[in-house]
């Protein structure tokens, strides 16, 4: 009877441990689990945290890039004298875009080089390349509409009637009007003569009150004027200048400038160049107005 009384005491010692060790065990995982389910969920919490501001910082910087590229009259913009120790090159495209558009924002992105496209509204077909060369990181500048001498340059006003309708163009792809525009011919040109006398010499001056800002070029690759690869080549480089602007065309027929375009920047990247889009700090090209 005795016996009896120990073996079942000794039952109850034995449940009572396996009750105790079974809910502690229980106590302690959920304890370890919920420690572990916070510290996931924190982790969790600080990623999700660190991408918005990512993309806050990334639409800020978007923003920043609009305003900063939009016309605004009384902004000024770009220096005539740039800061000698840099060396840049500034890779600027005429009268596109056009079928070889992809080709040239192709060989930019192989070499991580950013350049400006000074855009007319002939080539509607390729016109949404003018979206994708600013997202990539290009600037677009304003080159005219028609681009059609005897039209822009009959008077002021026809000269900014159709600046404004390439700002529309312009506007429609990107967003905002850009302040950066080229003279066709640039500011130089002598053609404007013909139908207005003085035109260049007005609007020069008209375009800056504005809020634009125009540039020239200090190289001129030649392909313009029908220049093959070669010639192309060798007129667009040179050790002369620490902030080089040079002069390329991007139209169906300019075929040799997407050929010549990668020696021209293993040229300069060899010699330590930096490529740029031009933005409002840039070095400003301005010819010597001769009409
Ligand atoms: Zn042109």
């Amino acid at each position: 009877m005795r016996k009896k009384k120990t073996s079942y005491n000794w039952y109850k010692i034995l449940l009572c441990g396996l009750v105790f060790f079974v809910i502690g065990g229980t106590v302690f995982c959920m304890i370890a689990e919920s420690k572990e389910s916070a510290e996931k969920r924190a982790r969790a919490e600080a990623a999700q945290k660190a991408e918005e501001a990512a993309e806050r910082a990334e639409e800020e910087a978007r923003i920043a890039r609009k305003e900063s590229l939009s016309l605004k009259p009384g902004v000024p913009a770009g220096t005539l004298e740039p800061d000698r120790d840099e060396k840049i090159v500034y890779l600027t495209f005429d009268d596109g875009p056009s079928e070889n558009t992809q080709k040239i924002l192709d060989i930019l992105k192989e070499y991580n080089a950013k350049a400006t496209f000074f855009i007319t509204g002939a080539d509607e077909e390729h016109r949404p390349l003018i979206k994708k060369a600013y997202e990539e990181g290009h600037t677009i500048g304003l080159h005219t509409y028609s681009h059609n001498y005897s039209e822009v340059y009959a008077s002021e006003e026809a000269y900014f009637k159709d600046l404004e309708k390439v700002g529309k163009t312009a506007e429609e792809q990107i967003g905002f009007v850009p302040y950066l525009i080229r003279f066709p011919g640039g500011s130089s040109n002598e053609v404007s003569a013909k139908y207005s006398q003085g035109i260049m010499s007005r609007l020069t001056e008209k375009v800056m009150e504005k809020g634009y800002q125009y540039y020239d070029w200090n190289v001129d690759s030649g392909d313009g004027s029908g220049a093959g690869t070669e010639e192309i080549k060798s007129r667009s480089v040179t050790e002369r200048y620490s902030h080089v602007m040079i002069l390329f065309h991007d139209s169906s027929t300019k075929s040799a400038t997407v050929d010549a375009l990668p020696a021209v920047i293993d040229y300069y990247k060899e010699r330590g160049y930096e490529f740029r889009a031009i933005d409002r700090e840039s070095f400003v090209s301005h010819h010597a107005v001769k009409n």
